[in-house]
């Protein structure tokens, strides 16, 4: 079988015409996602859509894909808007910024000013991409760093306890998965984790991957706060939207509510699951609960034969990172009472309902 291309041609598909009617109300709504020039004769500048120049008369314009073919044609670029400077997306501009400086309130006009943008442009495009507006997504993601500092504040030693080793170096020996308790309580430094959130009939889910597969699934009631959950977990990796990711979030819920054909779950690939080898071990056994039953604490410690370790295993599998697929929420009171759920207890008895029709 052979599909290579000829000489000179790329296998990516090349753009061939443009629709200049939706080009120009483009231009005309200064559109930030737009990924052309335009160019306008009667002062032979051009300009990316969204600069913040007088709109031109449509009959002086011409649109180009790249600022080369408009270099090309004679046409100078605009000092302004720089169409010929490499773009990064300006949702991804703004997050960042936000991100980088959670310790301090930013206000629409510096984010504006950053995009090159008017304010009300920047409310608008991040309200529609996002579900939230920046301000409300600078507060979620305070509130999601406040409580991983809290978190991280014991995590590497309580880690360590629960694995029952006596000393960090042994837990560090113990550790099969390149990551130790200390490394993963900075936060993912170094690691380049993809994400992608979606709606489910329990909120919003957000899953997380790095190139060793799924480390992270939570639910939240945002897709905003879905996100402040990752960037709390991991606040020292690089985080990068991934659409491609949705397949995983679908065998994730495929895999709570398809009960009585598990043969149709999506296969979710690897899982990166980073912890001690106690944590490890718990998270397995969590596995092994069928779809449809629950365990109390005790009965999973007792199977793992381990039962003077049901304190160790309730620890371990309220530190889980990737819900429903490590199916935590299988794991019930004594007494059949839900206990605890990380992600809402509410939540814990609707993914429990579902799984028992
Ligand atoms: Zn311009």
């Amino acid at each position: 079988m052979s599909n290579a291309a000829a000489p000179g041609v790329t296998s990516r598909a090349q753009p061939i015409s443009m629709d200049p009617d939706a080009a120009w109300q483009q231009v005309l709504a200064r559109d930030p996602t737009a990924e052309f020039v335009y160019a306008v004769s009667t002062t032979g500048i051009f300009c990316r859509p969204a600069c913040s120049s007088r709109r031109p008369l449509r009959a002086n314009t011409r649109f180009f894909f790249t600022a080369d073919a408009a270099m090309a044609a004679g046409f100078r670029p605009c000092r302004v808007c720089r169409p010929t400077a490499p773009q990064r997306n300006p949702l991804c501009r703004l997050r960042e910024h936000i991100e980088r400086n959670l310790e301090r309130p930013i206000r629409l006009a510096e984010l504006a000013r950053i995009v090159r943008l008017s304010p009300f442009t920047v409310q608008r495009l991040f309200t529609r991409e996002m579900g939230v507006s920046p301000l409300a997504y600078q507060r979620a993601l305070r509130a999601g760093l406040f409580r991983a500092e809290l978190k991280r504040g014991s995590a590497v030693t309580d880690a360590i306890y629960a694995a029952g080793f006596g000393s960090a170096s042994g837990a560090y020996g113990a550790q099969q998965l390149g990551m130790t308790p200390a490394q993963f309580a900075r936060g993912g430094k170094g690691e380049r984790i993809r994400h992608c959130a979606a709606r489910s009939p329990f909120g919003w889910v957000i899953v997380g991957a790095t190139e060793r597969g799924l480390c992270w699934l939570s639910l939240a009631s945002t897709k905003a706060e879905a996100e402040a959950t990752l960037q709390a977990e991991f606040p020292a990796a690089r985080l990068c939207r991934d659409g491609s990711l949705q397949r995983l979030v679908k065998s994730a819920l495929d895999s709570v509510q398809e009960a009585g054909d598990p043969g149709r779950t999506a296969d979710p690939g690897e899982l990166d699951l980073r912890g001690t080898a106690f944590q490890l071990r718990v998270w397995d056994a969590l596995r092994r609960i069928p779809r449809g039953e629950t365990r109390t604490y005790s009965q999973l410690a007792r199977e793992m034969g381990m039962p003077k370790s049901t304190r160790a295993v309730a620890r371990a599998c309220a530190t889980n990172r990737v819900a429903l697929l490590v199916p935590c929420h299988r794991v019930v009171g004594a007494s059949g009472s839900l206990t605890g759920y990380r992600w809402g207890l509410e939540r814990k008895r609707q993914i429990l309902d579902a799984e028992r029709v």
